[in-house]
């Protein structure tokens, strides 16, 4: 069920990025509620056609009372139909047919130690993930490894800094920056399945973790599910979001779940304490 809701807020993140916020008005407020990691969907016609897309909301999960706002952040693609209109056309008091957040990739808040791996905007989920369990369950950890092109496009950049800064002890913050110049004496390459392999147990101790987080383009959620199996780890305790397939990219296995309709499939680059930035080609 589709509801109009008012966009009351689009913020750059990057060059390539936007936040969009949308009202929730009072007696939908229980009907938008959301758990960390859901996603909704939204819509809109183009020349009498239908055009439904998904975005995960980028919030913290609200209690009971439900959400008086959902955020979403969008990368613009190139010639993406919903992408670049939400960058180029979309304002401030349209009115945006939502669904209610929906969607399995949940963390909900308990003690344990967590830890994601994405790619580009498979940010979203994971930084709702992470304001949620670390603001609510102090017994919790979360170790974040991120790839991005480049400091420049990197979405979130802000927050996730202000997140390490409010948990330092419990974030544990691991960048990796494939268009940017290596460092000496940082690996380097692209986030693959060998990579990982190498790279995640000499960062945290992989059996120790409760729940792993997967999320960005198909081949670097494949890749390190690949190697999370590899490593020992059970299939229980991994979660995956695909947000699409590289159109030159592996072609077996399972593909988005497009959902309902025409679906497809700053702060600056500075470090902080604890975090590793690892750049690679
Ligand atoms: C569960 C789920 C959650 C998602 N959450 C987010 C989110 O929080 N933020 C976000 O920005 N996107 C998210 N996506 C991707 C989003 O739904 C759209 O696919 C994306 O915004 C492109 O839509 P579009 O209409 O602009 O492009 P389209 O018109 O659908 O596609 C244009 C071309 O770009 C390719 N393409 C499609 N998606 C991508 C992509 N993500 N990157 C590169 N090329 C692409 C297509 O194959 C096509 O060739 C999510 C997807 C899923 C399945």
């Amino acid at each position: 069920m589709f509801h109009p809701l008012r966009v009351t807020g689009i913020e750059r993140l990057t060059d390539d990025s936007v936040t969009v916020t949308f009202d929730v008005p009072a007696p939908l407020r229980e009907t938008y509620r959301f758990a960390a990691g859901q996603h909704l969907a939204v819509r809109r016609f183009v020349d009498g056609s239908e055009i439904r897309r998904t975005y995960s909301v980028c919030d913290p999960a609200p209690g009971p009372e439900g959400p008086e706002s959902l955020r979403v952040g969008v990368r613009l693609v190139e010639g993406g139909e919903f992408s670049v209109f939400a960058h180029k056309e979309l304002a401030v008091g349209d009115l945006v047919d939502v669904m209610p957040p929906t969607g399995r990739f949940v963390l909900d808040p308990r003690p344990g130690y967590f830890a994601a791996v994405v790619g580009g905007s498979g940010i979203t989920p994971v930084l709702s993930h992470i304001a949620t369990v670390l603001g609510r369950e102090p017994a919790a950890r979360f170790c974040l490894v991120r790839s991005d092109r480049s400091a420049a496009s990197t979405m979130f950049l802000e927050e996730i800094a202000d997140l390490k800064d409010r948990y330092p002890d419990r974030l544990q913050l691991v960048n990796v920056l494939s268009r940017e110049d290596q460092q000496a004496g940082l690996p380097s390459g692209r986030l693959d399945q060998e990579r990982l392999t190498a790279l995640l147990p000499a960062l945290l101790p992989v059996a120790a973790v409760d729940g792993w987080y997967l999320c960005g383009p198909f081949g670097l959620v494949r890749g390190a599910e690949q190697a999370l199996r590899g490593l020992g780890v059970d299939r229980s305790r991994i979660h995956q979001e695909i947000f699409h397939v590289e159109e030159d990219g592996p072609v077996t296995g399972p593909r988005p779940n497009p959902g309902p309709g025409r679906q497809h499939g700053r702060r600056d680059a500075r470090r902080t304490r604890g975090e590793l930035a690892v750049r690679g080609r």
